[in-house]
């Protein structure tokens, strides 16, 4: 798995210090009394956000509830957006409640363009959202989103949940592949 590994873009470390700072602004902004005795939902969009969720969560200490959405857009051996598709949906009831929807990378936009309304339509009182990563392509940057962690070039990533081919999500660092391993000529996993 390491042998596949182009270059380190951003380590564990780096990462660790960017997810307190991200958890400190969203707790800030979810205190009592911002939320007028409203309560939290955190909506990872599973799988890649699953790392990063798990993480975050743990340095917010307020009450809250997890809800759970499959979308992909990058299935199989995709590097490029197919188009986000939800594939399941654990929502829970999020009916006046305040939703925070994380997820890992923020590229074309659809994703969260897709998950958004079903949120809204669902009822909550309010929707955020938060992403790890965004690429640094016109899109994305036009794309609202809440919380950032980092601002990356637009190359496909993976490592801290990111996967290719469903591979790679354990990885501690975000990385970039070796050409030969995208090209499905070679691959170490
Ligand atoms: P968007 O819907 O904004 O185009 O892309 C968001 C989703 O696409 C993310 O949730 C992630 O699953 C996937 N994605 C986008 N860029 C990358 C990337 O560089 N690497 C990996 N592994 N997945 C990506
Ligand atoms: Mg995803």
């Amino acid at each position: 798995m390491y042998a596949d590994i182009d270059r380190i873009l951003i380590s564990h470390q780096r990462i660790a210090d960017k997810v307190q700072q991200l958890a400190a602004q969203i707790t800030a902004d979810h205190s009592p009394d911002k939320l007028n005795g409203g309560e939290v939902t955190i909506l990872p969009i599973m799988t890649g956000a699953m790392i990063f969720c798990a993480d975050l969560i743990r340095n917010i200490p307020i009450a809250m509830q997890i809800g759970l959405m499959t979308v992909s857009s990058y299935p199989g051996q995709s590097t490029r957006s197919q188009g986000a598709q939800l594939l399941a949906n654990r929502l829970g009831n999020v009916r006046n409640r305040h939703v925070l929807i994380l997820d890992d990378i923020l590229d074309s936009g659809g994703t969260l363009r897709a998950v958004t309304p079903l949120i809204h339509q669902a009822g909550a009182a309010s929707v955020k959202t938060c992403v790890l990563l965004r690429k640094d392509r016109p899109v994305a940057m036009q794309t609202h989103v809440d919380y950032v962690g980092f601002d990356i070039p637009d190359e496909f990533v993976v490592g801290y949940g990111l996967d290719y081919n469903d591979y790679y999500r354990n990885l501690p660092d975000i990385v970039t592949l070796r050409p030969q391993v995208l090209a499905g000529q070679k691959k170490n996993v």
